[in-house]
């Protein structure tokens, strides 16, 4: 530009647009003012056309009254200086933004420790201004927690001497909270060129949750180390090259040793020889991958020298880069465990082998029902192998009707636990047919009470069913026996022999009731007489030996205590509790009969006695006559016709005597009766009309008896007649005599026919004779005994015979040596 092109306010176009208004106004305050003129500005350069900052200034030039002569300026170049100042404020201000951002509290302290900036958090966080620090150095003492003020003092006092860097955890009072967090404070001393100390600047980052983790690991730490210590098995941590840094007390005590001893690999000499090879390959696997591994050892007790199973648990820890840092590992005893499992893997062998040998088909089911073993009975029965049965396989041997139903009941019982039983059939599996059996299954527990399978049997019951099936239908027909009322039917129970149970019939004859029978208050002895008593003693022997007796003529009392003629006869119908049942016949009709028989024989015995004795009496007269008068050889006719005369008054007499018996009328003389001399005479005469037959006599009896001698007598004439009688091939008959001190015996021994043991009993029953061919060939009407029993019974003494068919028999009387008086 030429100066003529700057002349008056042409200038002013030079500067920058934005400062032109403020130069001008600058200019006229100062020419209104006369005072000096200074301002900056930008000016353009001609040649570039930038633009450059310049200081203006202009001096007044006055006269002596104060007028303005001139004015001289100057413009100086300040654009560098200009440039250094903005840099310095953008630094500045870089500073502070980053000083407002930074999550730390921050703040500039002068030497004298004065502080001279802080940022919005610190004030926040402090709850000071700038100025209040200012007024006291140690100011900033009151918002550290009192237990740190001194170490923050000291340190701050030792920063400030050496000018060294000031580093120190405290805790920070938050003014708005009143609460403390820690605080790392660090504070950087700034030196300037000369080495002089101009400033601090400090920050405090907030390690409060840092502090309070490392708490928590110093405890979870301590925790650690006391549970180790505390829990029951041997703990241990061990570095990633296997080598042990720690082992809990317990450890130590089972070892019986250091802890020096066992860390490192010291541990090792307390493992099993031969468990050594299994424990390096788990951990040489387990350190290789990381995996935590479960070992199972045994290890040395120090105290007594002997193995125990551990379980050994190893887990890695890793860093945050997945890197393990160390192992953590416990030992736990599993010896008895160990024991228990090898009980009861011995007590399964030996379920097993059980289950292999009883008759049942055995099986076991797992918790859910499904079928994990059957014997091989099972197999065999079903004819499938075992896979074919197991889980639900077993199911299709079920026979349809059933099927249901015990599925239904297994869901069931598994609900509930309950042990079950239950009937099925179940398929033979070779010949498709069904067989019935009975399901049995209980759960087995463990010792948590949980069900971990079931157990269970299913035993043929097929015959048992149809021996049930047999039963039931006989019972039937008893049943329907029963309700028939064609003859009375009592049910007697026990020993006491209680009535139970009877039928109408039974109920009609007697006139009991069933209220009489409900009430259990009628047993036998009450109904029936007494002096049958002993006859009910045998029936109840026979029963006990054949399970029933033969009918028995007795008596009932009735309700009304009448009796009734009646025939029983009774069968075991139930072995326990004892269960008979007795079937009642009204015998009066027969009683009635016997007793009009019985007249008649005793009216006709009579009747025929009267004539017998007056044809013996003339027979003997006549026999005289004929004697006299000298015709002799009429007299073996005549003696035949004596002789046959004598039989038909035997007869009779027999007969007299066996209603006489039944009248209860037969009499007996007492006297003295020498027994030696009766049975001598006796077989002296028998021995003379029976020459077929030696009757030997052996031993004497040496006493004498009270009683009627002829009716003794009968009973001797009658055995020994007897065993000429059915011995008719033999050629003696023995009569052995003996005596004790309360009783004389005397047996008759012959060896004839013999009586079948079954009629031994009869033949002492009136009219009785043995069915053998062979002795109904022999004569006679079944009296004899009769009377002989009744005779010795009236004696007091007894009666048997001992016999054999083919060898003969033998008859002993025994009777009592003095009779009561
Ligand atoms: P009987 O008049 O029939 O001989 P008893 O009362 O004397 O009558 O005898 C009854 C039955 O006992 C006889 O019918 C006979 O079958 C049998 N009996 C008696 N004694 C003997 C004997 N000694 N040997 C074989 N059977 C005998």
């Amino acid at each position: 530009m030429t100066p003529e092109q700057l002349q008056g306010d042409r200038w002013i176009a030079c500067l920058h647009p934005a400062d032109r208004q403020r130069t001008l106004e600058a200019w006229q305050t100062a020419i209104r003012t006369q005072t000096l003129y200074e301002v900056e500005y930008r000016m353009q350069q001609g040649r570039t056309g930038a633009y450059r900052w310049f200081l203006a200034r202009g001096m007044p030039r006055k006269d002596n009254q104060g007028t303005i002569l001139h004015w001289f300026g100057t413009c100086t170049d300040i654009e560098d200086r200009k440039q250094a100042e903005q840099q310095l404020k953008a630094s500045e201000e870089n500073w502070r933004v980053l000083a407002e951002t930074l999550p730390q509290l921050v703040m500039v302290a002068r030497p004298n420790n004065q502080n001279e900036y802080t940022n919005q958090r610190w004030r926040d966080y402090i709850g000071f201004t700038v100025e209040q620090t200012q007024s006291d150095r140690w100011a900033y003492l009151q918002f550290i927690h009192p237990d740190d003020r001194e170490g923050a003092r000291a340190h701050r006092q030792h920063a400030q001497d050496t000018g060294e860097m000031y580093e120190h955890e405290e805790r920070l009072r938050n003014s708005q909270t009143g609460t403390y967090r820690w605080f790392l404070t660090r504070a950087m001393p700034v030196y300037d060129e000369a080495g002089q100390l101009v400033k601090w600047f400090g920050t405090c980052t907030d390690i409060d949750e840092q502090k309070r983790t490392e708490q928590r690991l110093k405890e979870s730490e301590e925790n650690w180390q006391t549970l180790a210590e505390t829990v029951p098995q041997l703990v241990w941590r061990v570095q990633p090259d296997s080598w042990v840094d720690y082992v809990n007390q317990r450890a130590c005590d089972y070892g019986q040793t250091t802890r020096e001893q066992l860390l490192g690999h010291g541990w090792h000499y307390l493992l099993h020889p031969d468990d050594k090879e299994r424990e390096r390959v788990t951990l040489d696997h387990a350190f290789r991958t990381g995996i935590p591994y479960e070992v199972e050892f045994r290890l040395r007790e120090g105290q007594t020298g002997c193995y125990r199973w551990f379980l050994t648990r190893g887990m890695p820890v890793c860093d945050e880069t997945g890197q393990v840092i160390k192992w953590f590992g416990t030992c736990t005893d599993i010896e008895e465990q160990k024991r228990a499992e090898q009980q009861l893997k011995e007590s399964e062998e030996n379920l097993r082998v059980l289950a292999e040998t009883v008759p049942q088909l055995v099986w076991t089911t797992r918790a859910d029902n499904r079928l994990d073993y059957c014997n091989q009975r099972y197999c065999e029965y079903t004819h499938a192998a075992f896979e074919q049965l197991q889980g639900h396989g077993w199911r299709q041997f079920l026979h349809p009707e059933e099927a249901e139903g015990i599925l239904a009941l297994r869901h069931q019982t598994l609900e509930t636990g309950e042990p079950f039983e239950s009937e099925c059939r179940l398929r033979n599996g070779q010949t498709g047919e069904y067989r019935w059996f009975l399901a049995r299954g209980t759960p087995v527990r463990d010792e948590t009470g949980q069900i971990v399978r079931w157990f269970g049997t299913n035993t043929d019951i097929e015959d048992q069913k149809r021996i049930e099936e047999a039963l039931r239908q006989s019972q039937e027909r008893i049943r329907a026996l029963i309700d028939s009322n064609i003859i009375g039917i009592v049910s007697v129970e026990g020993e006491e022999e209680v009535l139970v149970e009877a039928n109408e019939a039974f109920l009609h004859l007697t006139g009991y009731t069933q209220e009489d029978m409900r009430s259990k208050t009628l047993n036998r002895v009450k109904i029936t007489p007494p002096e049958h008593a002993s006859f009910f003693e045998r029936a109840i022997q026979e029963v006990n030996a054949r399970g029933q007796h033969t009918p028995l003529e007795t008596e009932v009392i009735c309700k009304d205590g009448s009796r009734l003629p009646v025939l029983v006869g009774s069968v075991i119908f139930q072995e326990r509790p004892r269960q008979t049942i007795s079937f009642v016949l009204d015998n009066s009709a027969r009683k009635e009969l016997e007793q009009r028989k019985d007249a008649f024989i005793s009216m006709a015995s009579h009747e025929l006695k009267t004539p017998l004795t007056a044809l013996k009496l003339q027979t003997a007269l006549l026999h005289r006559q004929l004697a006299k008068q000298g015709i002799p050889a009429s007299a073996p006719a005549l003696s035949n016709m004596e002789g046959q005369i004598n039989k038909v008054t035997r007869l009779v007499d027999e007969l007299l005597d066996v209603s006489k018996i039944q009248a209860g009328r037969l009499e007996y003389l007492q006297e003295t009766v020498n027994l030696d001399a009766l049975l001598r005479e006796i077989t002296e005469t028998m021995q003379q009309t029976s020459p077929s037959h030696r009757i030997v006599v052996r031993g004497i009896v040496e006493t004498s008896l009270i009683g009627d001698r002829d009716r003794l007598g009968q009973v001797f004439i009658n055995l020994i007649s007897n065993a000429i009688k059915y011995s008719p091939d033999a050629k003696t008959v023995e009569m052995d005599l003996s005596a004790s001190e309360d009783a004389v015996t005397i047996q008759v021994r012959d060896h004839g026919l013999g009586i079948p043991r079954e009629q031994c009993d009869k033949i002492f029953d009136r009219f009785y004779r043995v069915t053998d061919p062979k002795q109904k060939a022999i004569h006679g009407l079944g009296m004899g005994l009769y009377i002989v029993a009744e005779i010795v019974k009236r004696h007091r003494g007894t009666i048997t015979v001992d016999s054999e068919v083919g060898k003969g028999s033998t008859f002993t009387v025994t009777l009592p040596r003095k009779r009561d008086a």
